[in-house]
């Protein structure tokens, strides 16, 4: 059950129509000249699906404090208009959204000509590489007062409360930390100065917006960083921050810098719940949030019922799924949040706007019918609706991977009448090879999603029947095909590859009856994924083989650093520039990145070499005649990935 969930909850005199709520997210549409339309619909979108409370991403209190450019900074008027809309259709609907008053400090990535990061001290940024200036004494004064006026705008806006971002290792942080605050004035030298400035931030925030609106402050429980805060001034600066006037901590974990993954797929849900725990044990009846890690109702469901923590903070999850708290209280299907980072995390750290992998439709709620940009092939010879039928048509999907499902999916809830043909016994392509990676066990809870979702729609889903050449007919007497037959497995010309023990991945993938000593030869995801899952083995030896000089190299920025530092840990041997390959009985030889000869023991050797087009059936479509779209691998295999292949079936869809 989810009683405890689904109970409301209360922040200050806020109620709260249950115990999620959707945690700030950089967005990165701050700046859209749209009269904050694009905003308006994403928080809306999430409302009509049941969403509590929500915090916007961090809105900066001046122009210092922005992190990246796409952020907004409530100096400016017409990103306060656009809040101004934002606030009043979401409260017209129903819903409560709060204001997160945001200063980066040394996390600034300043645009050409910005102002220049100022911080505690001096003490560089590894995300900017910047050194920042530290801030005079009567400008630490003046930032508190920007905080101050920021929240007066939020109550003015018509927000329903604001958020402090103090955790991430952001400004505040930074004034908390005795690595980041080298000071020895009023706001450094103990941790009782440290404290001081988050405190002062608070009580002028508190002071600004009076007594009765309510304020959330966002702290770091645990800042993973070797010399960082300790426990003792975390618990006295919880106490400090709910005296000054807090009526509520939502406690975060882990600083940007932080060599511990927080927030990667790799990390159980529910890891952090402690952290937050501990927090509440040191402000009694004040509410405190848990957050990091928790992606579905039921996990939020255990840490209410396991903990004293009054609320959970969710926020990828309502990315995924915009109607995850009303679909879980009708014990309906989620779209879960894989915790992949591709489309939101990695995006929102260079500033670019965000989607999701398994929702393409993040971003554009306000028109939900404008493509996702993706391109998918059009072919010249057959004209897009060459025959213009209004009302439900018959479409085939050829392939039940991630992209044919997406449009599956799409297509039967535009109302067409869908039929899927997969050639696998199981649906979900590619993500049924990744579901058995340590850490993306849920890539098989979107196939459930989207499996479970056509059939309540009524779509039909073939596995185990191939399509080919001979079921032209069978094409023919559809309105649209969208082909989505994915990709094989690229051969290359490797002397000894005929050998028993040499395999493609999708079979080393799907058997458990590897060797002990694994080599693995490649250098992309794939590769990494495999030596990640074949490690899982304490006896086994793991050995990858690439050309290149860098493994994974097209992986996302939060989460490769993690995955490879896990292949470290778990020993795996990785040799980069590897030439003159040859696989023999017992081993492979090489020669290596510095030239000498090697010859590395295997008894399975897995190639991990790339993929082509499994694009057979283009041809059939086209001799048919029929209005089709070629999608994911099948289209091009070059730079292809899951965001890509979930977003041109969602576009593929939009187009019939
Ligand atoms: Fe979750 Fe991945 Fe979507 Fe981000 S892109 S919300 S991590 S599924």
């Amino acid at each position: 059950g989810l009683d405890r969930v689904l109970r409301p909850g209360r922040i200050g005199r806020l109620v709260l129509p249950h115990r999620i709520v959707m945690g700030a997210m950089h967005l990165g549409w701050d700046h859209r000249d749209d009269g904050g339309r694009t905003l308006a619909a994403f928080y809306l979108a999430r409302v009509r699906g049941g969403a509590g409370l929500m915090v916007t991403g961090g809105a900066a209190v001046s122009p210092a404090g922005v992190d990246v450019p796409s952020s907004g900074v409530l100096d400016d008027t017409a990103f306060r208009e656009r809040l101004r809309r934002v606030a009043g259709e979401v409260g017209a609907a129903g819903g409560l959204l709060a204001l997160q008053l945001f200063h980066a400090g040394r996390y600034a990535r300043p645009a050409t000509g910005g102002p220049y990061p100022v911080a505690p001290s001096a003490v560089p940024s590894p995300l900017s590489r910047l050194t920042p200036a530290a801030l005079p004494a009567d400008a630490v004064t003046r930032i508190v007062e920007d905080f101050a006026r920021g929240a007066a705008h939020a109550r003015d806006l018509g927000f329903s409360a604001v958020e402090i971002m103090g955790s991430e290792g952001y400004l505040i942080d930074q004034f908390l930390s005795p690595l980041t605050n080298r000071r020895d004035d009023e706001w450094g030298g103990d941790p009782q100065r440290r404290m001081r400035f988050g405190v002062a931030v608070v009580a002028a925030v508190r002071a600004a917006v009076g007594p009765d609106f309510p304020v959330v402050m966002r702290m770091t429980g645990d800042d993973l960083l070797p010399d960082g805060t300790d426990r003792d001034t975390v618990t006295a600066y919880a106490r400090a921050l709910a005296a000054a006037g807090a009526d509520a901590l939502n406690v975060g974990v882990g600083w940007h810098e932080s060599p511990v993954p927080t927030v990667q797929a790799l990390v159980p849900p529910g890891h952090w719940v402690p952290v937050a725990a501990a927090v509440k044990a040191a402000v009694g009846a004040l509410p405190v949030l848990a957050s990091n890690r928790i992606n579905r109702l039921a996990q939020a469901e255990a840490v209410l019922a396991g903990t004293p923590l009054d609320l959970v903070s969710m926020a990828r999850p309502f990315l995924a799924d915009p109607a995850l708290v009303t679909r879980s209280r009708h014990g309906r299907p989620v779209n879960v949040c894989v915790a992949c980072n591709q489309a939101c995390i990695d995006r929102s750290l260079v500033g670019a706007a965000v989607s999701c992998m398994v929702n393409p439709l993040v971003g554009r709620e306000a028109d939900p019918a404008t493509p996702s940009g993706s391109a998918p092939h059009v072919d010249p010879a057959v004209r897009a609706g060459s025959t213009p039928v209004h009302g439900p048509r018959t479409v085939a999907v050829v392939g039940a991977g991630p992209a044919g499902l997406r449009a599956a999916h799409d297509l039967a809830l535009a109302g067409h009448r869908v039929t899927v043909y997969e050639a696998d016994g199981e649906p979900g392509g590619q993500f049924r090879l990744a579901c058995r990676v340590p850490g993306k066990a849920d890539y098989a809870e979107t196939i459930r999603f989207l499996t479970a979702e056509l059939t309540r729609l009524g779509a039909q889903l073939h596995t185990g029947r191939r399509i080919t050449d001979a079921d032209e007919e069978l094409l023919r007497r559809h309105d649209g095909v969208i082909v989505a037959t994915g990709v094989l497995p690229r051969r290359i010309d490797l002397p000894g590859d005929g050998l028993p023990h040499v395999r493609d991945y999708g079979s080393a993938f799907a058997d458990d009856a590897l060797g002990r000593r694994v080599v693995v030869i490649g250098g992309g995801g794939i590769a990494v994924d495999l030596a990640h899952l074949a490690s899982q083995r304490p006896d086994r030896q793991v050995t990858v083989l690439l050309r290149g000089e860098r493994l994974g190299p097209r992986m996302g920025r939060s989460t490769r650093w993690a995955v490879l530092a896990e292949l470290r840990r778990r020993a795996v041997q990785v040799v980069p520039g590897v030439r003159d390959l040859r696989v023999d009985p017992d081993a492979v030889r090489l020669v290596d990145g510095t030239g000498a000869d090697r010859s590395v023991p295997a008894d399975t050797v897995v190639v991990a070499a790339g993929q082509l087009p499994a694009d057979d059936l283009v041809r059939t479509v086209r001799r048919a005649g029929v209005w089709h779209r070629v999608v994911g691998g099948a289209r091009d295999t070059s730079g292809l990935d899951a965001v890509r292949a979930f977003a041109e079936g969602h576009d593929a869809a939009l187009a019939f």
